[in-house]
């Protein structure tokens, strides 16, 4: 269960303006909704993990590693600091080019200009498993007589079959997010990358259909971060599958 007791109050670095956020006694994120570029469908979190944010002033902050904490309220009338909108990112990028914030930047804009297919996906994916349950309901009608009605006798019920996933529809990124993704890419191979880095950059180079560079980069991720979603890249580019997807439980 997240927890919220009162504010934490921190100070922008670009201007020394004061802003509050939320003081959380704990977070707690649901992972049955987790696609493979990192997106989270949580209204806090949605695909801006690293916490990218505009200041006032105009600069842009990530919330974690630039605001400076200095101290905790129970109550405060200072602004929140809101993650970026959507719709800033290309300027944030055209701002922050050559410079750390840019892979943050971009990292943001992959997740949410993917926005789209993960849009149809869910559409498609909700319209498939409607139809499974109308055939289910239709093959094994309600057939209690009014006797075992009467005594609660339970109807039957619909399950879903386990592990039954919606498979992957045709991915067909535009020009605007090959180039962000192959510029991504370029940023993580000049980095000092560690694990986590190694699983995005994998990620990447399956959505831009470069297959073998996926599964060589998916080599030189360490034993401990072998999990589900290192899994589920290895599979879909072994596949030769470049759409994002959701990452088994
Ligand atoms: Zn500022």
């Amino acid at each position: 269960m997240t927890m919220i007791r009162g504010v934490t109050i921190s100070e922008a670095p670009c201007c020394g303006r004061h802003y509050a956020s939320p003081h959380f006694l704990s977070i707690c994120i649901d992972l049955s909704n987790t696609w493979s570029d990192g997106w989270h469908e949580d209204g806090h979190i949605w695909g801006n993990v690293e916490g990218l944010c505009e200041c006032s002033c105009g600069h842009y902050l990530v919330r974690h590693r630039d605001l400076v904490h200095i101290g905790k309220a129970e109550n405060t009338n200072l602004p929140y600091l809101e993650p970026i909108d959507a719709h800033r990112l290309p300027k944030c990028i055209e701002a922050s080019r050559r410079t750390e914030l840019e892979r943050t930047a971009r990292l943001v804009h992959w997740r949410f200009l993917n926005q789209h297919y993960r849009d149809t996906y869910n559409e498609q994916r909700m319209l498939h498993e409607a139809r499974a349950r109308l055939e289910w309901e239709q093959a094994n009608p309600d057939r209690r007589s009014w006797w075992q009605r009467l005594r609660g006798h339970p109807a039957p019920v619909y399950r879903p079959a386990r592990g039954d996933v919606f498979p992957p529809l045709p991915f067909k990124p535009t020009a605007l997010q090959i180039d962000n993704m192959q510029r991504l890419c370029e940023l993580l191979v000049l980095a000092d990358c560690n694990d986590d880095d190694l699983l995005t950059l994998a990620e990447l180079q399956r959505e831009l259909s470069r297959f073998d560079e996926s599964l060589a980069t998916l080599r030189r991720v360490g034993e401990k971060q072998q999990n589900n979603l290192y899994a589920l890249i290895q599979r879909l580019a072994a596949e030769e599958t470049p759409a994002p997807m959701l990452v088994p439980c």
